[in-house]
């Protein structure tokens, strides 16, 4: 049995599982935030738990937590609908699942499907790795452009089309993202991109959403089966 879902056993399953070796639990991390005029404001949320429960029915011994479907959003907060409960209070989250789960599991590894929980999720990962917990990151490398674009909009053609408001789908800002990165964090999304979107959903398809996320996929499985002793306490970055 790989990629349980938590919700849907009961404790001595999950305590089964451990007597047979290092049991992984799968956390997948989301947001609520805009995802332009055409995708749904669960597009992280969504992804991060299709990557996770993908991967993991691969991968024996693992688990998958529910998606936790709130996150660090302040860059989107000026549209409608974007729920943000900060960087701080995320990064705390993120500690305490952490320590919660290590009490049950070997090996912990967040699916991080939203960006801008990075740096709150690099703080978390630090601390419980200090603490001597088996904890890492995982993200997917999507390439493409950064938001709502043609391949996040791929991405949602592939998994749930019937969420793609098509017709909506219109350019943003096209510009790279290190070259907005600035004026985002201090003046959000919406000054840069008035309908929400980083990057031009033209172009996108199912098909390419299918192949990125093959490929996401197969990473995530490498990840997973790669996973080595815990390492020392504070040596090495996850
Ligand atoms: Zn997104």
């Amino acid at each position: 049995m790989s990629g349980s879902s938590l919700e849907r056993v009961s404790w001595p399953e999950v305590d089964g599982r451990r007597a047979d070796g290092p049991a992984t639990l799968l956390v997948p991390l989301g947001a609520t935030e805009q995802h332009g005029p055409h995708l749904p404001l669960g597009t992280d949320s969504h992804l991060a738990g299709v990557l996770a429960r993908v991967a993991a029915a691969r991968v024996p011994d693992t688990f998958v937590a529910p998606t936790l479907p709130y996150g660090s959003s302040g860059e989107h907060q000026d549209f409608p609908g974007t729920l943000s409960i900060g960087a701080e209070a995320t990064e705390l989250i993120l500690v305490e699942l952490g320590r919660s789960a290590a009490e049950t599991f070997d090996r912990l590894l967040f699916v991080n499907a939203h960006g801008g929980n990075a740096p709150a999720l690099a703080a978390a990962v630090a601390l419980l790795r200090e603490e001597g917990r088996d904890v890492r990151a995982w993200a997917p490398r999507w390439g493409g452009d950064a938001h709502a674009g043609r391949t996040e909009t791929s991405l949602m053609l592939a998994l749930a089309p019937q969420r793609v408001r098509a017709e909506r789908a219109a350019v943003g800002n096209p510009t790279p993202l290190p070259e907005l990165i600035e004026r985002l964090r201090t003046r959000g999304v919406r000054s840069v991109s008035p309908n929400g979107v980083l990057g031009d959903p033209a172009g996108a398809s199912a098909a390419e959403g299918d192949e990125l996320l093959a490929a996401a996929v197969d990473d995530l499985c490498a990840a997973l089966r790669a996973w080595e002793p815990c390492a020392m306490a504070g040596s090495a970055v996850p």
